[in-house]
């Protein structure tokens, strides 16, 4: 009986050689984790593509959409799945072709992995484009570069049959290219970094710092939503958050106004090369696109960037805002994103900050505290919270007793 099942495409991964099993059975794992509370059935390799089934039911078209947003994926089909029944493929190509969409031109592309059934891709082409041209006598077909392609996938005792496809997000399969802290704001830019970086493989750890307790706490809960629009992507498991405001008071205090901002900054980045350190995560991301604000001159991504000994990666450096209000709506962090908040940038705000820091001006006010104890008192004042989105991330041994009592989550069950 025909059944519609999701057939997920990825080609990158096909490039990995050896490595090709590893990446492929993490696609499978994180798809089944992205498929969480939707029914699913079973998710298993199949010739070069990863079958999804779900129980007692039809895949549909929500099944592919949460599909599509999983790195690794670069297509995902609505198939049908039949049996070797040349009648019942013949009518699935129909129905496929009949769900298309507008066209006018199509043609039959077979595959046969399964070298034991008896007709040949030739033959199979025939026989369905034969059936194809009755059922739409309207629409001519043509061999290159047609509107609709019907492909008919023979694999072990199954056909698969498919003709429209929706595009996925790519990339590599979150797992399979290591960790990195990423520093989190609630704007718009660090959430699609974030998120470049994990379409990429990685296991993204977020790291924001707060203006608590001199502002409310709702930049964290704003970036706890991110967190959450991210879900289907998995790339997260654990935020951590930095109660910030005491200590930028502290700064305010002891620095030029001009300078408070780049100051800030290098401290940001210590506290979270350190957790870093913890985490095993090897690179810092930041949203950082040259020029945007004061802060992204060269000069000023210099003088911070020399605190860390990690390397900084930066996907939007070269980006233009719109691009990356474009991809924030894609990803779903815009409109969450768009409400404002009172995070630590907003605190004790310089009116005219430095925008071509001089090194040896920074130096001096950096001197001018003791930051050593406060980049050690941050970092033991680290919160978190855990979410169940990465089936890839592995929490720090050492943290886990160490921060269990300031983990809201803990909190709650006291
Ligand atoms: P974003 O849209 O990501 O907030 P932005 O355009 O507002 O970026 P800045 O405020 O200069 O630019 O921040 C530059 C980068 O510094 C951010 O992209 C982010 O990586 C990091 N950052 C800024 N504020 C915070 C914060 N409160 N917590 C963690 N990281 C932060
Ligand atoms: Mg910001």
């Amino acid at each position: 009986m025909t059944r519609r099942v999701c057939l997920v495409h990825y080609h990158e991964i096909g490039l990995k050689g050896k490595n090709r099993s590893t990446f492929e059975n993490q696609l499978v794992t994180n798809l089944h984790r992205a498929l969480r509370g939707h029914g699913v059935d079973a998710v298993k390799r199949v010739s070069g593509h990863v079958l999804v089934t779900f129980e007692g039911r039809q895949a549909t078209e929500e099944d592919a959409a949460t599909i599509a947003q999983v790195p690794g994926v670069a297509r995902v089909s609505l198939a049908y799945l039949c049996g070797l029944d040349e009648a019942e493929y013949c009518a699935a190509a129909v129905r496929a072709l009949g769900e298309f969409g507008d066209f006018e031109t199509f043609k039959v592309h077979a595959r046969r992995s399964a070298t034991t059934y008896g007709l040949h891709t030739l033959d199979i082409h025939q026989l369905v484009g034969g059936v194809l041209c009755e059922a739409f006598p309207d629409k001519k077909v043509k061999m290159h570069d047609p509107d609709a392609t019907v492909f008919v996938l023979v694999v072990q005792g199954s056909v698969y049959v498919y003709a429209a496809s929706r595009v996925g997000v790519g990339g590599l399969p979150v797992g399979t290219a290591g960790k990195v802290v990423t520093l989190l704001s609630s704007g718009f830019d660090s959430p699609v970094a974030t998120w470049m970086v994990g379409r990429r493989g990685a296991v993204c750890v977020p790291v924001h710092f707060s203006g608590r307790p001199m502002t409310s706490d709702s930049s964290e809960w704003l970036c706890q939503d991110i967190v959450n629009a991210l879900a289907p992507a998995g790339l997260i498991g654990r935020l951590y958050v930095v109660p910030f405001g005491e200590r930028q008071r502290e700064i305010s205090l002891a620095v030029p106004q001009s300078l408070r901002i780049i100051t800030y900054r290098r401290v940001m980045l210590a506290v979270a090369e350190r957790i870093a350190l913890l985490e095993g995560a090897k690179a810092l991301v930041t949203g950082e696109s040259l020029g945007q604000v004061a802060s992204q001159t060269l000069d000023n991504i210099a003088a911070v960037n020399e605190m860390v000994s990690m390397p900084v990666l930066r996907p939007l450096i070269g980006s233009d805002k719109m691009e990356i209000m474009r991809r924030a709506e894609q990803i779903g962090t815009h409109d969450i994103s768009s409400q404002s908040a009172e995070d630590c940038c907003t605190l004790f705000m310089p009116r005219r900050p430095e925008t071509h820091a001089r090194i040896d001006a920074v130096h001096q006010a950096w001197d001018s505290f003791d930051h050593d104890t406060m980049i050690d008192e941050l970092v033991a004042s680290v919160e978190y919270v855990d979410f169940d989105h990465c089936p890839s991330y592995r929490p720090p041994a050492c943290m886990k007793s160490w921060h269990r009592e300031l983990a809201p989550a803990a909190r709650d069950e006291r």
